[in-house]
Order: C-alpha cells, then structure tokens, then sequence
C-alpha cells in the first residue's frame, strides 16, 4: 500500500512536471532529478519561505559561498578523515550496500525478489566493512595532481563558518547571530533511493547560529521548538512529524547534542532536517588549520571566547519531497451531473503552491476569453498564474487540483453585466463571487 503510494507520487511528479529523471533521454543518471515547470516553483518557494523566515529579521546575516573552497577546509572540518560511510559488497551478486543500513535494503540479485540484504549478510555473502570518503573529488586548473585537488562540498556550513569573521565585521552583529545560506550540496552516496530523499546531489538550507558558550543548551532547544513550527506553519501535519534526539555514543566527530526533525513518508519516517550544537568545534579547527585568529571579544564582560554555533540544516530536496508527500491526497468531487467523481488533490499550502491561481473564461466567445487575458495579466504582476480555455470547467479544475493551485477564477456572463468573478477554493471546493478588482487582494490575504 504505502509503496504503491510513493509510485503514486512519482507518477503524478513526471506527470505534471515537478521532477524529471537527469539525462533521462540516456536512461538517467543514478541520485540525480531535474525539477521542472511545477517542480522548480515549489522549492523556490520553499526556500523563499525558508528565507524569509530565518534572514529578514535583525539577527540573522546572509550568504551565498562558493561550491569550490580550498582544500584545507575539509581537512579542518574532517570530512577528508571522517565524511565516510562502512560499505560492503555482495560476493554472490556484486551489489554494495551500506553496512549500516543493511536492515532497510534488498538483496540486489533479480532472481531473489524481496529477499533481505540481511539475510545473505547472515550467510556470510558479504565482504568485510571499508570505509568509503562520500565527498566528490575533482581537480583545479590543468594539471591533474594531489596539489590540485578540490571537493565538491558536502554540505554548505563550511562556507559559513571560513567567513565568520567577514560577516562579523562587515555587519558589526553582537552575539547571538547568525548566518543562513540556501545552496547545492553533493554526497558520493553508495546507494541512492527513495525518490528525492537520498540523491548525490541536493540542495541545503543551512543556518548557524553564534552563541556564548553556555548559553548554547537554552538556544539549541529554542531552535528546535522553531524549527518543528517552521514546517507545521507552511501546513506539513503535526502527526507528520518526529524528533529524533541521536544517542549520545552516536552523535557526529563536531556535535555536544543533535536531533533530526523526521517527516513520515510513504515508506517510513526520516530526517528532513538536523539541529546541532556543534560547540567551538569548527571555528576552533578553522583557527587552527588557517593560522587565523577566529574569535569574539565581548564588550560587556570584556571576555575573549570562541562562539559556539547552534546550527539548523535542512534539506531543500528533501522537503520539497515532504511537502509533496504531504500535500497528495485522493477525495471525491461533484461533477456537472450532479454526481460525485474521484480527483487527486494536492493540499500545497498557498505560499508554497507552484501557480497561485488558475483563471478561465467559461465559453470560448461574446468577449469572455479577452477579459479573462487581462484578468490573467494583471494578476501575473503579482503571480504565477495560469490561463486555460479548453475542455469543461469541471475537467479545468480537476487539472489544477491535481498541480495544488490554490484559487481558480472563472469569468462569465455575469462578469459582462458586474464586473464580477467567481472564484473556487481548491480543498473546500466552495465558490464565491467577488469583483474581478478584489481578485488580487484576496489570494494575498489567503497566502500570507
Ligand atoms: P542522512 O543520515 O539521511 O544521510 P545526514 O544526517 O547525513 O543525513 P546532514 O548532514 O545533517 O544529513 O544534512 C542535513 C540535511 O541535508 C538532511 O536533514 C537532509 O534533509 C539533507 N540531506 C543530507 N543528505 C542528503 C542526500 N543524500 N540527499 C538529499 N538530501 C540530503
């Protein structure tokens, strides 16, 4: 059931154009999507909100760094040494697995369909466990050499943490404050799956926040509280999602305490996003390996001290992928006949959703396509909107249920005689009559 859920989704995300395979036209390339039409509306929104949120307020600076930083910078943060997860291979049928999530996968020979990776562990198919590096290696400039090594980044925070001190100058910021950056992130994954949930390349919304040390456990729950608001505010459902506190004996080489905010997916829960106290770790192994003074001097207690950073990374791939698990749902819907029809519905909150409004002229003459144009105009100012004209209105609608648009407005003959539309709201289904002057007012009220 839940599986033929999670095809559900995938079919309806080629299907209307949120997401493609990479390079499909070659057979797609394994970990890689492509987001389109819809696709891309949805994570700019995404992670419009996720901006707007966390930088348009005083304490909190942004940042866009580069993807290529030197690669010192991965020596100091200890991904060259410890970004690695245990791999095996299968003796028998030469599929590799990560060691640590055996319990989730499946044997990789076809002719054993459904059988545990477990089981032919148990048997002793597998190779012993190896380390292997997740960050992507290339070289700078012509010369292919150990000199000219450079890394893909594995995750943003690095270029937050090599620019603490700019931003600390430049914007004259007093602890607490932080620095937030949305970017591309790539991971070598030995085995991608799930959809958008674990790709070699994705997208990251990463915040880290400087604070006194020992005010840290007070700031890092706080986050927590916000950053589970954060998610239940933009409509993804309170029993959708979990904290997942990690053990002490399994936190990260940099963290004093983690937790994951999981969201349940057709196939189960997992994280979307990661809070961490990461202490002085990072600013202390930058200070050390740049030779660099990195450091805030409090003008009240006249102290010199490290910050500690609390930090907050959330996945913009992965929640795009929890929005649209989220928001997909199945229900019934009148037809013209009276009679009721099944529709396919997504719930996007009208913040997020791709096209904010959909407007139609109820027949295609007597001058109702025309000013349908000029509604549509005026509101694309403002929106993505979307003008259609063909098929019934009913089959209209069920099209824009299906891509999540909020609001449809349909022009016709009593817009001739008032100036008047109606105006039907995608989950309730329920119609109103407003002036065709109010229509922009209206979807901004419902948005905010
Ligand atoms: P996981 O345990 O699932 O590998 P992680 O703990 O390594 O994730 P973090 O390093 O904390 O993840 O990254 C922060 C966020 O980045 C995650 O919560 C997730 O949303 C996103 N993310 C991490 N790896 C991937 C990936 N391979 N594909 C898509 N999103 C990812």
């Amino acid at each position: 059931m839940k599986n033929d859920l999670m095809d559900k989704i995938v079919s309806l995300a080629k299907r209307r154009g949120f997401v493609f395979q990479s390079s499909e036209i070659y057979g797609g390339l394994n970990g890689c999507w492509d987001y389109g039409p819809l696709g891309v509306e949805l994570l700019n929104n995404l992670k419009q909100a996720w901006w707007r949120s966390m930088t348009y307020c005083d304490d909190i600076e942004g940042l866009d760094a580069s993807i290529l930083m030197h690669p010192k910078v991965w020596e100091a943060s200890g991904h060259v040494e410890n970004f690695t997860d245990p791999m095996v291979d299968c003796k028998e049928c030469k599929a590799r697995f990560r060691a640590d999530q055996i319990e989730d996968s499946e044997c990789g020979n076809k002719g054993y369909k459904g059988r545990k990776a477990a089981k032919c562990m148990e048997e002793g198919k597998f190779t012993d466990a190896r380390n292997f590096n997740l960050m992507f290696k290339t070289y700078m400039g012509a010369i292919e050499s150990e000199d000219s090594i450079a890394y893909l980044r594995p995750e943003t925070a690095q270029g937050i943490f090599v620019n603490f001190n700019n931003v600390k100058e430049s914007t004259r910021q007093k602890l607490p404050f932080g620095i937030a950056q949305i970017g591309k992130a790539f991971r070598n994954e030995i085995n991608t799956k799930n959809f958008l949930f674990r790709t070699r390349e994705f997208e990251q919304m990463e915040m880290q926040y400087f604070v006194k040390p020992g005010s840290d456990e007070e700031i890092y729950s706080g986050w927590k509280e916000r950053r589970l608001n954060w998610w239940m505010d933009l409509g993804v459902k309170k029993e959708k999602l979990n904290f997942a506190p990690h053990p002490a004996d399994k936190l990260a080489h940099y963290a004093k305490a983690a937790v994951d905010i999981e969201f349940e997916f057709p196939f189960g829960f997992g994280e979307i996003e990661g809070i961490h106290n990461r202490s002085d770790f990072d600013l202390s192994q930058h200070a050390k390996f740049s030779g660099k003074k990195i450091d805030y001097f409090d003008e009240q207690s006249k102290e010199r001290f490290t910050p500690f950073v609390i930090e907050t990374s959330a996945g913009a791939s992965r929640g795009f992928m929890a929005i649209l698990c989220n928001a997909y749902d199945e229900d019934e819907a009148p037809t013209s006949e009276g009679k009721s029809e099944k529709r396919t519905v997504l719930h996007f909150h009208p913040k997020l959703a791709p096209i904010k409004c959909a407007v139609f002229p109820l027949v295609n003459k007597d001058g109702l396509q025309e000013i349908s144009h000029s509604i549509t105009e005026d509101l694309q100012k403002s929106f993505k909107v979307f003008y259609d004209e063909s098929g019934a209105v009913g089959r209209r609608y069920r099209r824009q249920d299906e891509c999540g648009t909020p609001f449809c407005v349909t022009v016709d003959y009593d817009t001739l005689k008032d100036d008047t539309v109606t105006i039907r709201e995608r989950d309730t289904m329920q119609q109103e009559r407003i002036h065709k002057d109010k229509i922009k007012v209206y979807i901004a009220e419902k948005m905010s």
